[in-house]
């Protein structure tokens, strides 16, 4: 890099989800030319006008940019996905990103050449194949975005042909809605996405009947805790993630004494958490066949949801029948065979809410095999930089926080600041060997998913503090030493810094 590191280097940033937008408002501000490439028509990733009515997760206060607040949305309330959508698009307009942003623009191969620098292969509708050069890439391509996992069903081109309609829960858009009206619908999978689908095709949708079919049962997470705790003030407080770590295990990088404490504390830890499951199922309603096979902590780190009281209300008035089984066989004669009870559903539409697989291949064969990606995902120093590949980070891609948007406002600070030479990586071999300790102490008890590796949730606030420590910033963002401790750590807790 040139002494003046911020006048010569060029930025390519992949994907004009909520990720991209951020690393090219914390690049832009601080004057590095910054190129973002968008493979579809318009920006917002997930929030583009996929998801048909469904809301974010969390409340607006917990899923915001930082430095933006959300006014539309009242704080505690569950933005839907077309309000998120209006305000990823104001949040460009107001740093005026539209200007950086190649819609339309597919990346198709990305190789290194000359000193680490980056040869870029973009596909642009109706234009001939282009290449363009970058010092430095960011990869902010999503978890949720890319590739569709559609499992081949049995019977399923015979039940096409006979009029039925097969879609991801990604594809059901406000125009497939109006093809729900009276229809039998079967959602497979129990997700958030699947759940939200499961409330919207009765009520919106005003379909006939609605069937959910989950393999496992997963624990929900209760918005409000006993009815009366919003669960950010559990899962996402200094005091909370501290429970979880004497739970389950410190923070690789967490302090020692916590380490030490989480030794003798465990058995204490055990009672509390087995007293908040039959807490979680009576709120619910997750009896019998529905009770989880993982303890809570262990089953959020693969399945971490938090559902609707709609969706809680429509399972126990017996609006949405949920069926523990899978599809053995879909028919010609619009019904599904279920594997275990051979029950047959009545099924004209069918809504696979079976998630997404990620895939590499934009990167050449020997970026590819250096990222050395394994079963439960790619594995990288604090979540972004691959220890052995140059001028390379992640943002969003591979970290699954409760608060995304948030925990990605943070990683684009955290790679300007290093691209401002504000702080350096450590050497190739500590990097490699951080990696490891992360690698190890999540095999050692999360579940194995395909995620495995971006799994930072219950423990974000510890993920973000290491992010801050590694800028030289205070991790300690509020007000008194009570408020650190019980108060939630939200996106606007960090504002100062993303602004
Ligand atoms: C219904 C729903 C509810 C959710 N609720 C929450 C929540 O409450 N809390 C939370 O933290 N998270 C939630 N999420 C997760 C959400 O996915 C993330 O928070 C976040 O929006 C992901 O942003 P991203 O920019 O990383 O990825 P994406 O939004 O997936 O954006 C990636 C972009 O990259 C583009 N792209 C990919 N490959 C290429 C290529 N080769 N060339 C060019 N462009 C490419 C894609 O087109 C896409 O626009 C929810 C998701 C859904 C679907």
């Amino acid at each position: 890099m040139d002494k003046n590191p911020v006048i010569s280097y060029k930025v390519a940033i992949i994907g004009a989800g909520v990720a991209g937008l951020q690393t090219c408002r914390s690049l832009k501000k601080e004057g590095f030319q910054c190129d973002v490439y968008e493979s579809a028509n318009d920006i917002g990733g997930v929030w583009r006008e996929n998801y048909s009515g469904m809301t974010v997760q969390v409340p607006r206060m917990v899923y915001e940019f930082p430095e933006f607040e959300m006014k539309s949305v009242a704080p505690d309330a569950f933005a839907t996905s077309f309000e998120f959508e209006e305000y990823v698009k104001d949040y460009a307009a107001r740093f005026n990103l539209m200007e950086n942003i190649h819609l339309n623009t597919v990346v198709k191969k990305i190789s290194q050449y000359d000193t680490n620098k980056w040869k870029i292969v973009l596909s642009t509708t109706g234009k001939q194949d282009q290449t363009t050069h970058a010092d430095f890439l960011v990869c902010c391509t999503g978890m949720f975005s890319t590739y569709l996992h559609k499992p081949k069903l049995q019977g399923e081109e015979k039940f096409i042909l006979s009029g039925g309609l097969i879609l991801h829960t990604s594809e059901v858009t406000k125009e497939k809605m109006f093809q729900i009206e009276g229809k039998n619908v079967v959602i497979i999978g129990s997700a958030k996405s699947a759940q939200d689908l499961a409330v919207e095709v009765l009520t919106r949708g005003k379909a006939k009947s609605a069937t959910m079919l989950v393999r496992h049962a997963h624990w929900g997470v209760p918005r409000d805790i006993a009815g009366m705790i919003p669960f950010q003030y559990i899962f996402m407080s200094r005091f909370g993630q501290g429970l979880v770590s004497l739970y389950k295990g410190v923070w690789p990088d967490g302090p020692a004494y916590l380490k030490l404490l989480s030794y003798f504390c465990y058995p204490f830890m055990l009672v509390i958490f087995k007293c908040l499951e039959i807490l979680f199922a009576v709120q619910l309603h997750q009896y019998d066949a529905l009770q989880p096979e993982n303890d809570l902590v262990k089953d959020t780190y693969g399945y971490c949801h938090l559902p609707s009281p709609e969706f809680v209300n429509s399972i126990k008035k017996n609006c949405t029948e949920l069926q523990k089984d899978e599809v053995e066989t879909i028919t010609e004669n619009k019904t599904i065979i279920l594997k275990n009870t051979k029950k047959e559903i009545p099924c004209d539409i069918l809504i696979l809410g079976t998630g997404f697989f990620r895939s590499y291949k934009i990167f050449d064969e020997e970026i590819y095999n250096q990222l050395d990606i394994q079963d439960d995902g790619l594995y990288l120093y604090r979540h972004i930089i691959p220890p052995n590949i140059e001028n390379l980070a992640f943002c969003g891609t591979e970290v699954a926080s409760l608060s995304n948007i948030c925990t990605d406002a943070l990683q684009a600070k955290w790679i300007t600041s290093l691209l401002l030479r504000n702080h350096s990586l450590p050497s190739k071999q500590k990097m490699e060997q951080n990696v490891e300790t992360m690698k190890k102490w999540k095999r050692s008890w999360m579940p194995q998913t395909n995620l495995r590796s971006s799994m930072v949730l219950l423990h974000m606030t510890h993920y973000h503090d290491t992010l801050l420590k590694d800028m030289h910033m205070n991790p300690h963002r509020k007000s008194n030493l009570f408020l650190e401790i019980f108060a939630p750590y939200l996106p606007k807790d960090y504002k100062d810094i993303t602004a």
